[in-house]
């Protein structure tokens, strides 16, 4: 008998379910609570498609060759649909150096290593007419999801049968033999199901940051700044971390994020004046908006409140809760910093989708579903955290006049800076090898286990900085007191704060 399927949400980790489980042929049905798509171009899309459930839609996204690689292979299709209304597929050799432009040699490889860019909404738009094609799928809109149905067996499981909503005509409730929360981050489903008991674990931590976005489009006539010749368009100032985000039909958009302990900058960054004169003292964006170059086209998004969080459906190897399972960021969030969110979503997906084919039995569904997500994503998960802590630490630093790091500080900086990034820089195939583990084509640390990896990187390390000069990234821009001077804010207000936050913590912890 064909299983039914109820998917709570059509965003990104809906869709990816839709495309993951209706190549199986069971019934599908996506429950969303914001409208349809309006039925213009991309533009429409981004100006009129009202999603209130989706608060990130409007910040910068870019999807990573593993979500491009599922869809190139399972969905050729789809993949022509989005390249025809304008998403862009950026190639492994725009990354390359100009010293490793001159001897580059493609390999089979680099075509897998690539980057698919455009406005969330333009990539969300084509999915999801792509899915309403699907003889299998149905997408309901403007239907919201109150509570899931449950039911709780005498030893105490519960089993989740269906969900009681809120649609058009009035409440309804309706039933399948999978419910699949793709919710988002703020969905409620599996509070639902803690509040009832099931012994669902989370972890959550702070990723430290906050997300600020603005749009722009060319003007007429104009193309997108060459890579070659000009600053670099992304890169990580401590204090602050920046990004030009290439995007579909003439547009694109600058992402700026501060750690949360720069409140001046923080506070100000919305306003348009403050944000130009960001964008203007860093030369890698400069070059991207000057006035005959392009137009800002919206407000700045900001968007705070950002974690990373996993939450486990199983626990000591038996299943908190059965019938029911979460893709996306209901069950795994992480820093946007990455670019994983979406590719997560996918992966998980299709993870699901083997784990459902693999077994009938609804226990051994959920273990095995939670098992491949430890062996899959774990790593790199695990990887984002470690990065996080370690930029946190940055940002506290950059605000402490008088530090002085440790010994293996100094030497950790200096392996990433004199010897991974000069590395990379020079050697074509390093960087290849490192751009897998970005790409969450193999785990992230492969590149640098291999011995004949480590070997090269430490031989730049040992050939030192005069040899290497060729091999640094050139100034991104100002240092942080230079820049607040700048931007006429006060470069001191949060130093004077954390040094308080560390006086007060120090006598709580006398007193405690
Ligand atoms: C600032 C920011 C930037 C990001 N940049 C990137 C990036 O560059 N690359 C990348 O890969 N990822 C990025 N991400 C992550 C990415 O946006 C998410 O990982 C991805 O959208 C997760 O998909 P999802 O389906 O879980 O959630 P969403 O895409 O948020 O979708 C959830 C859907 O569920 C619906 N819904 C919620 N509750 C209900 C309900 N009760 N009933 C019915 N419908 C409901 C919502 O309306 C929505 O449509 C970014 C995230 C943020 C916050």
């Amino acid at each position: 008998m064909t299983e039914t399927v109820l998917v709570i949400g059509a965003g990104i980790g809906g869709l990816c379910t839709a495309l993951a489980l209706g190549p199986t042929g069971r019934s599908i049905t996506l429950l969303e609570r914001d409208g349809t798509p309006p039925l213009g171009d991309a533009d429409s899309a981004f100006r009129d498609w009202s999603r209130k459930g989706v608060g990130q839609l409007r910040q910068s996204h870019a999807f990573l060759a593993r979500l491009g690689k599922i869809i190139k292979t399972d969905h050729p299709k789809l993949r022509q649909d989005l390249l025809d209304i304008g998403v862009r597929e950026l190639a492994f050799d725009g990354l390359l150096t100009p010293m490793q432009k001159a001897s580059y040699v493609p390999t089979k490889e680099d075509a897998e290593l690539t980057i698919l860019t455009s406005r969330r909404t333009t990539m969300e738009l084509v999915i999801r007419r792509y899915v309403e094609r699907m003889a299998n799928v149905t997408i309901r809109s403007n239907i919201f999801v109150k509570s899931l149905l449950t039911d709780r067996a005498p030893d105490g499981t519960l089993t989740v049968r269906g969900v009681a909503a809120e649609g058009e005509t009035g409440p309804v409730e309706l039933s399948a033999d999978l419910i699949i929360d793709t919710g988002g981050k703020n969905g409620s489903a599996i509070e639902q199901l803690v509040a009832e008991g099931a012994p669902i674990s989370e972890e959550s931590e702070t990723a430290g940051i906050l997300y600020f976005t603005r749009h722009y489009k060319l003007r007429p006539g104009r193309s997108e700044p060459p890579r070659e010749g000009n600053p670099p368009a992304t890169g990580d100032l401590g204090y602050l971390k920046f990004g030009v985000f290439p995007a579909d039909n003439g547009c694109f958009s600058i992402t700026l994020c501060t750690p949360e302990i720069e409140y001046e900058m923080r506070k100000a960054i919305v306003q348009p004046d403050i944000w130009d004169a960001m964008v203007a003292n860093i030369p890698g964006l400069k070059v991207w908006t000057m006035p005959d170059q392009a137009q800002a086209v919206s407000k700045v998004f900001g968007m705070g409140n950002l974690h990373s969080r996993w939450r486990r459906l199983v626990r000591d190897h038996k299943p908190a809760v059965l019938g029911f399972f979460a893709v996306g960021d209901s069950l795994i969030r992480t820093n946007p910093l990455y670019g994983r969110g979406c590719s997560f979503a996918a992966v998980e997906a299709y993870l699901l989708r083997d784990v459902l084919s693999q077994s009938d039995d609804p226990a051994t569904r959920v273990q095995a579903y939670d098992q491949r997500l430890t062996d899959d994503v774990g790593p790199y998960y695990q990887s984002m955290l470690q990065q996080d802590r370690s930029a946190m630490r940055r940002a506290e630093q950059a605000l402490t006049p008088d530090y002085k790091p440790g010994f293996k500080s100094r030497m950790l900086k200096s392996f990433l800076e004199d010897a991974v990034t000069p590395a990379i820089r020079f050697d074509t195939n390093l960087l290849r090898e490192a751009m897998r583990g970005f790409h969450m084509l193999e785990h992230p640390d492969a590149w640098l286990k291999r011995p004949r990896n480590l070997m090269r990187v430490l031989g730049y390390w040992a050939r030192g900085k005069k040899r290497n000069a060729a091999g640094y990234p050139p100034k991104l821009g100002p240092e942080r007191e230079a820049m607040l001077r700048a931007l006429g804010l006060s470069w001191q207000a949060d130093i004077a704060l954390l040094a308080q936050k560390r006086r007060d913590d120090a006598t709580a912890k006398a007193k405690a």
